[in-house]
This record gives structure tokens, C-alpha cells and sequence, in this order.
């Protein structure tokens, strides 16, 4: 790996991070995928190695060092290596804390963050709904203001850590008239009456995340638990994903690199016409390539994650979509390629080069398809090239 200038913090809780993911998620990863079981007990283990507090304010309980998007983009990659569906518990909360990070009072941020930092409750991030996916503005879920609270209703599709979470970031209409204008960022508290969950989703991949609808019946929550003014929850949302989007490119990195480990380690070691399979052209540029196009979506979304630390107040709306679209094709290319490496062996369940295969579809899919990222990236380039046109015309 080139050297991107890792801090000592970074390169310890990189280097905590794959211990883990070695000792507690390698040798179970099959077992979860098998039975989609959430992994609790691994939750407990980032919990105790305070992994939940890497990004989160010194503040807040949490330990960031000034570098909360680096951390947890190092964290969920070497997590990920081992099984992307485990590391989602972790990954998942880092977006449904995003919300509160980017959009509380100092109010709010004392009374959630400190749990969250702690590994004590997990987070939840919901803005899908059944007819509102890429088309996210078109929710319906509505959070009608009575009194000193809000009554919401409306259903919420396939939350990354729904059921298991305590915490959920959601985006609900307070102004159903002014459309994704009247929306704003509720916090829901698993137990609030009118809250429940629909059956967890069974998965192609990452199965041991829990994915589940949130549904909402005359449920009402304090109006204190609004992030930030009334209708402000589209922005919210966007200004979430900008942060959180280089942690799906770090998922993916994290699904190429341990697809390729894999890959290299039988490579070296499977034999046919008398010969390591490695040794054939054929498979040498295969892996040549899987290597650079690895190497290259690490330093995209390093550079974005750091970029995001370094300039807070700057949108990063870009760089975001671009590491996490490059990176998710990244994975899907490199597992597949991992695969045909293996041969007839890579397709089993038996070998775990399939899973990663399965994992990376998702990362190509959720925080915004990867057609949504290029819409989003092609955007900011036309209108940067507009406004250089207009400041070169005033000039
Ligand atoms: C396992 C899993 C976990 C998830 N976790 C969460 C979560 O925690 N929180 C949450 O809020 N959501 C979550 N989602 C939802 C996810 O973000 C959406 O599935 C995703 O945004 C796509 O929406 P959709 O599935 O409705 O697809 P659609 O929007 O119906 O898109 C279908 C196809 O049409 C293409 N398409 C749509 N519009 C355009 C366009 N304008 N230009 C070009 N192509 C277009 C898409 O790229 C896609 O290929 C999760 C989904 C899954 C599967």
C-alpha cells in the first residue's frame, strides 16, 4: 500500500480495526451471511475498542483527533475486508449519526451522541420510502405538529440497521405542501409508541445487516427532536450524504481488497498444467489490473475523506459521488474478477470469494445509485463550467 500519510491515531485504530476484523469477523463472516444474523456480539467488540467513537466529537464522548470522516472511512474499510455485512452495523450508524452531527443543537448532541460514541446504541439513517428512492423528494411521511410534538405516519423501505438501531434520523414532511421544501430531520426512538418495524429483509448480499421497514402510526415524538429549523431536513439529507458517501467507497475498498487477497493467495498456490495459475499471462494481467484499479479508488477516496475534514465548510458534493461511484464499480469489477481467479471453486459456498461477489452489488446501489452519482458529479461540472463562463464575461 503507498504511504497516505496515516497519522499515529489513524494508523492505530487502522491497525485495531484489522485485528478484529481477523480475530472477531473473519472466522464468523460465513456463519452471519449463512443465517443473516445481526452481529451483536461483534457490535460489542468495536463497542469495548471505543471504534464507535472515531468520529465523533472529543466533545461528545467520542475521540476524532480533527479527522471524523478519515477515521471512519479507515475503520469501515479494514472492517470490510473481512465482511461488509458485519461492518455495516458500524457503517450504518455512522450515517444515521450524520444528521445530528451535521444538523443538532448543542442539546441534541449531548443527549444522543454520547450513547452512540459508546457503542451503547446503534443509529439509523431513513429517507427511501416505496415510491421514493433515486426520486428521494418525492417522500410522503408526514410529521404533522401538535402541540408540543410531532404525529408522524408513513412508511420507510429497506433501513440499514432497522429494528436493531435505537436511534433513527428520519426525513418526514412537516409542510406536505411545500413538497421536499417541508421536509425536516425528526429523531424516532426505538419504544416510541406508533413505531414499528416490518420483517427483515432476506438479501442477495451483505445478509448479516438488518434491513427492515420503519413504519409509523400516530406516532408522536417531543418537537424538541427536530435537527435544525423545519423544512431544512432535504438539505440535511444531501449534506449527509456528501459526508457519508466516501464510507460506501470505503465499503467497497474494503470488498475489493479482501476479494483480492484471496485471489492473489490461490493464484499463487492453485496448480494446473504443472504450473501455479499465476503464472499465466491470462491471470497475471487480470490481477495487475485488479491491483491498480484498487490502488486508484483508495487514493480517490482518501483524498475525499481528508478533503472533507480539511475544509468543513466546503460542499463536497462532487468528490463524494465520484469516490463512491468509483469505488463501488471498483468492487464489483474485482469480485468478479475474483471469482473466474478461483474457477469452478470461486462459485461455491464453500469458498468465500462469492460473498464478497454478492456484498458489492449493494454498495453500487444504496446512498444514491451509481446512475444518481454520475447525474450529481455530470452537474457540478456543467454548472462549474457556467460560472467560469459568467466570471470570465463580468471580468
Ligand atoms: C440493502 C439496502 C439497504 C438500504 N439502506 C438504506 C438506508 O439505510 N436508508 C435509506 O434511506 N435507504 C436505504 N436503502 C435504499 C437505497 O438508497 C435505494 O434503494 C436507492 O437509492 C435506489 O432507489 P430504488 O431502489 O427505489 O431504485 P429506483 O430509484 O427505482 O431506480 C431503479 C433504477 O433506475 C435508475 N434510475 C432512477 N432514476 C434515474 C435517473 N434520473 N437517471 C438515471 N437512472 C435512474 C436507478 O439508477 C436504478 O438503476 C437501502 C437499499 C437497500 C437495497
Amino acid at each position: 500500500m503507498l504511504d497516505y500519510g496515516l497519522t499515529e491515531y489513524q494508523t492505530a485504530i487502522r491497525d485495531l480495526a484489522r485485528e478484529i476484523a481477523a480475530k472477531e469477523i473473519r472466522p464468523v463472516a460465513m456463519e452471519y451471511d449463512r443465517d443473516a444474523k445481526f452481529p451483536w456480539p461483534v457490535v460489542k467488540v468495536l463497542a469495548e475498542a471505543d471504534l464507535f467513537r472515531v468520529y465523533i466529537d472529543e466533545k461528545y464522548e467520542g475521540l476524532t483527533d480533527g479527522s471524523p470522516i478519515m477515521n471512519m472511512v479507515i475503520v469501515t474499510e479494514e472492517l470490510s475486508k473481512a465482511c461488509a455485512g458485519i461492518a455495516l452495523a458500524f457503517a450504518g450508524t455512522a450515517l444515521g449519526t450524520i444528521p445530528i452531527v451535521l444538523s443538532g443543537s448543542e442539546e441534541q448532541k449531548q443527549r444522543w451522541l454520547p450513547d452512540i460514541a459508546a457503542g451503547r446504541k446503534l443509529a439509523a439513517f431513513a429517507l427511501t420510502e416505496p415510491q421514493a428512492g433515486s426520486d428521494a423528494g418525492a417522500v410522503r411521511t408526514t410529521a404533522i405538529r401538535d402541540g408540543d410534538h410531532y404525529v408522524l405516519n408513513g412508511t420507510k423501505l429497506w433501513i440499514t440497521n432497522g429494528g436493531e438501531a435505537e436511534i433513527y434520523t428520519v426525513i418526514a414532511l412537516t409542510n406536505p405542501a411545500k413538497g421536499p421544501r417541508g421536509a425536516s430531520c425528526i429523531v424516532v426512538e426505538k419504544g416510541t409508541p406508533g413505531f414499528t418495524f416490518g420483517k427483515k429483509e432476506d438479501k442477495l448480499g451483505i445478509r448479516a445487516s438488518a434491513t427492515r421497514e420503519l413504519i409509523f402510526q400516530d406516532c408522536r415524538v417531543p418537537a424538541a427532536n427536530c435537527l435544525g429549523r423545519e423544512g431544512t431536513g432535504f438539505i440535511t439529507a444531501m449534506k449527509t450524504f456528501d459526508v457519508s458517501r466516501p464510507g460506501v467507497g470505503a465499503q467497497a475498498l474494503g470488498i475489493a481488497q479482501g476479494a483480492f487477497d484471496l485471489a492473489l493467495e490461490y493464484a499463487c498456490t492453485r496448480r494446473q498444467f504443472d504450473a501455479p495459475i499465476g503464472s499465466f499471462q491470462g491471470l497475471r494481467f487480470m490481477m495487475a489490473d485488479m491491483a491498480m484499479k484498487i490502488e486508484a479508488a483508495r487514493a480517490l477516496v482518501y483524498a475525499t475523506a481528508r478533503h472533507i475534514d480539511r475544509q468543513p465548510k466546503e460542499r463536497p458534493t462532487l468528490y463524494a459521488a465520484m469516490s463512491k461511484c468509483y469505488a463501488s464499480d471498483v468492487a464489483m469489477d474485482v469480485t468478479v474478477d475474483a471469482v473466474q481467479v478461483f474457477g469452478g471453486y470461486g462459485y461455491m459456498h464453500d469458498y468465500p470469494v462469492e460473498k464478497f461477489m454478492r456484498d458489492a452489488k449493494i454498495t453500487q446501489i444504496y446512498e444514491g445509485t451509481n446512475q444518481i452519482q454520475r447525474d450529481e458529479i455530470s452537474k457540478v461540472l456543467i454548472s462549474n463550467f457556467h460560472s467560469r463562463v459568467s466570471k470570465a464575461r463580468a471580468a
